[in-house]
């Protein structure tokens, strides 16, 4: 007779694949996909997008690590502010999705494929309105405008509108730079940060007034915590469209930054159409509570799937991560 040994706890070994859909497509998928699994110190989510080799996959696998045996540094504040998130949609939408959100910042998606650029106008118009004059909003381009267009239309947002930040307005760091000279508003890079030597880049670029740090890809709350530092520039936290586990962890880095002076990108929950948990961490009055997410295994059986291919994405994240973070 084999005794089959369990699984030491938080390794690939003992991890539950899950898959769960997308209210709409994100990243060109309608399924987020990824694996939990459970350590001493707790639950840890490792959902790298499917195009990710092991290296890149290895930073994601020491963020659900770091969740799984070592838990978080210690809070600094107990809730974090976070924004609504409105997508391209008609001024009525974003009006209403921004009165039901009860959110005091509202991150509004601009410079659409197809789109005209008074559709922008009419969906800041009617956010700004939704609102309130109190209100921030922020706009995210998504690297889709070249320099010029993106000072002029953050020129005539902000004029009518008022602007908190623009996100992303053009692609590359030189561009973006180039509209930073030309226009008051903060700019904040996104896209231009992938990997944990970007912040740097972007500081030294004069490319930004603001990063977006997500925890995953920087590979820990740790991790993220000492690229905030060294890059010593404002960090609004967002999420990879996590499940509640995963966002546990953006919540932890938020409420452990010394400063956090702009609302979060954290309240993504509602953007999938189911959870691994009974209190998923969704926002009350525009905070997310800093608290500990707990796995029900009713949830978690109705979206598990089978992982084996997840523990060898694993297991080939750990193989790589000797070479990723150097032997020291
Ligand atoms: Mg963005």
């Amino acid at each position: 007779m084999t005794r089959v040994e369990p699984a030491p706890a938080g390794t690939p070994a003992g991890g539950r694949a899950f898959a769960i859909g997308l209210r709409n497509r994100f990243r060109g998928v309608t399924v987020r996909e990824g694996m939990l699994v459970r350590g001493p110190a707790g639950w840890g989510e490792f959902s790298p997008f499917a195009e990710y080799g092991p290296r890149e996959c290895a930073r994601w696998w020491a963020a659900c690590q770091e969740a799984a045996q070592r838990g978080w540094p210690a809070p600094v504040r107990d809730r974090v502010p976070v924004n609504v998130t409105v997508p391209a949609v008609d001024p009525e939408r974003a009006h209403a999705i921004v009165a039901a959100g009860g959110c005091a910042t509202a991150k509004v998606k601009v410079a659409e494929r197809g789109q005209e650029e008074a559709e922008d106008l009419a969906r800041v118009e009617a956010v700004r309105d939704a609102l309130g004059p109190s209100g921030r909003v922020r706009v995210d381009a998504n690297g889709a405008w070249d320099p010029d267009t993106a000072v002029r239309m953050v020129r005539a947002l902000d004029d009518r509108f008022g602007l908190e930040y623009v996100e992303q307005p053009c692609a590359t760091l030189e561009e973006l730079a180039a509209v930073r000279r030309r226009v008051s508003v903060p700019v904040a890079a996104d896209e231009s940060i992938r990997r944990a030597e970007d912040p740097l880049r972007v500081r030294a670029a004069d490319a930004a007034d603001i990063v977006v740090l997500k925890v995953q890809p920087l590979g820990g709350v740790r991790a993220a915590l000492r690229v905030a530092e060294a890059c010593g520039l404002p960090v609004v936290v967002s999420s990879a469209v996590e499940t509640s586990v995963g966002l546990a962890a953006g919540v932890a880095l938020a409420a452990a930054l010394p400063e956090l002076p702009h609302a979060c990108g954290l309240a993504t929950m509602q953007m999938l159409t189911a959870d691994v948990t009974a209190d998923p961490l969704l926002p009350e009055g525009g905070f997310l509570s800093v608290r500990p997410v707990e796995v029900e295994e009713e949830s978690l059986r109705a979206v598990e799937v089978d992982p084996a291919a997840w523990r060898d994405r694993a297991e080939a994240a750990c193989a790589a991560a000797g070479e990723v973070f150097g032997a020291g």
